[in-house]
């Protein structure tokens, strides 16, 4: 039986936090922790990214972004890392055409049909590079010290490595259907955009759709090389 989220999270984030249906804390080690989401059904897809500017020693909570606190030492910002839940993919696109088309009827109806399978489940990573040495504690100094010195350092010949912290933002909840993210079943692109081409044209019943998908693959690799059902690529959503 798979992990659930706030199991993995509760385990593997340091200043684990959870309040008001957001999990906070952070990691070391991202890549490792993004592995075992993706192997118990948490699968999430970039949406967009920020560079980071500047030394601080603490960042505000700004929209999903994760609030650092201050821990003394300084840290420069790298990156922060927006992610949804990969099954989210329907949500973003009704949001587009509701801007675009907000009246048209069959619109609104391929937006009410798709809600059910879209997710909302979002995580964000901000990763920062953490500079120990030049701690308030260390430096015996005051903040706006410690951050000069580390500047200055930085512009040296043999600047400071310093390491990697990735604070880590997500929401609890996934409301993607559990049998796909049971399998951890990940819908080829092409298909997604079959799917959705194929809602558009106004077809809503399941039945009909996986009729749809299933001629499609065949045409797509001619009926002799169809993928094997045990390629999970191409199985078809059991919607
Ligand atoms: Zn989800």
């Amino acid at each position: 039986m798979a992990n659930s989220l706030e199991e993995i999270m509760q385990r593997r984030l340091k200043d684990y936090l959870q309040s008001s249906g957001t999990i906070s804390g952070y990691v070391e080690d991202f890549e490792n922790l993004f592995t075992e989401l993706e192997a118990s059904g948490y699968s999430y897809s970039i949406r967009h990214s920020r560079q980071g500017v500047g030394i601080k020693f603490h960042s505000k909570k700004l929209d999903k972004a994760p609030e650092i606190k201050d821990f003394g030492s300084p840290f420069q910002a790298l990156k922060t890392t927006y992610y949804r839940c990969s099954f989210g993919y329907y949500d973003n696109s009704q949001k587009d055409e509701q801007s675009d088309h907000p009246g048209s009827k069959k619109r609104r109806f391929h937006i009410k049909d798709t809600k059910k399978m879209g997710c909302d489940a979002w995580l964000t990573v901000k990763c920062v590079r953490v500079y120990d040495d030049f701690s308030i504690s260390k430096m015996s100094s005051m903040k706006s010290l410690a951050r000069e010195k580390l500047k200055e350092a930085l512009q040296s010949s043999s600047p400071p490595t310093g390491h990697l912290r990735f604070y880590i933002a997500a929401s609890i909840d996934h409301s993607h259907p559990q049998s796909l993210s049971e399998l951890n079943m990940r819908i080829h692109p092409t298909l997604h955009k079959e799917i959705e081409k194929i809602v558009k044209s106004g077809v809503t019943s399941t039945r009909e759709i996986q009729f749809h998908l299933k001629r499609f693959i065949d045409n797509m690799f001619g009926e002799d090389s169809v993928p094997n059902a045990t390629n999970r690529h191409f199985i078809l959503p059991n919607l």
